[in-house]
């Protein structure tokens, strides 16, 4: 089998907090290189939404969002009937550097989630509804995005991979799922962060 691309639970990088990526190493070949790195990484998974860093073995505080994960929600009569992997989407994906959530919401809501690094695993995590998050793009430039519903949980859920939290730590109804890497579902209903 080949060597899982995703760090999984059990490596101490995953529990450690992530170190800023400094000012002027943003627009550097390093970084770029470890952004391009993820973002294939992501791509590579059909139910995958977002990733950090320490999820590939670098702790620093970065995290990118598939473009797929903004688009509309499928609903139940678009949903292929076939076993095919899910269109890619056109959509560009975000990089998040040096993330810091600057307002949640008051109400929470509940929703499932999976990790990749915690791979066969499903769960509901009580999250902010709501969620504002301020971040430098890959020139460095600083962009504020405010997120609800399924972005704002990836919001939390990736800040949490820079402090060294998993959504194991949170999660209720922790459930198995062994299809995890090929299940036929809708993405808004499941996917891995
Ligand atoms: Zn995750």
């Amino acid at each position: 089998m080949p060597k899982d691309p995703v760090v999984q639970d059990g490596d101490p990088v995953l529990r450690q907090k992530a170190e800023p990526v400094a000012h002027k190493d943003i627009t550097s070949p390093k970084i770029a290189k470890l952004i391009a790195h993820m973002k294939k990484v992501l791509a590579g998974e059909d139910f995958g939404v977002a990733l950090a860093a320490p999820q590939v073995g670098e702790p620093l505080r970065i995290f990118v969002i598939a473009g797929k994960a903004f688009e509309p929600v499928i609903t139940e009569d678009q949903k292929p009937i076939d076993n095919a992997a899910p269109k890619k989407s056109l959509l560009p994906d975000h990089v998040f550097i040096n993330p810091e959530i600057t307002r949640l919401s008051k109400k929470k809501k509940e929703m499932s989630e999976g990790c990749l690094s915690v791979r066969g695993k499903y769960g509901s995590v009580l999250r902010h509804e709501k969620a504002t998050i301020k971040a430098l793009d890959e020139q460095g430039k600083v962009v504020t995005y405010h997120g609800a519903g399924l972005i704002a949980h990836i919001f939390q859920h990736e800040c949490d991979h820079l402090d060294g939290i998993l959504y194991t730590d949170k999660a209720v109804k922790l459930e198995e799922d062994a299809d995890l890497r090929s299940a036929r579902v809708k993405l808004k209903e499941k996917h891995g962060v």
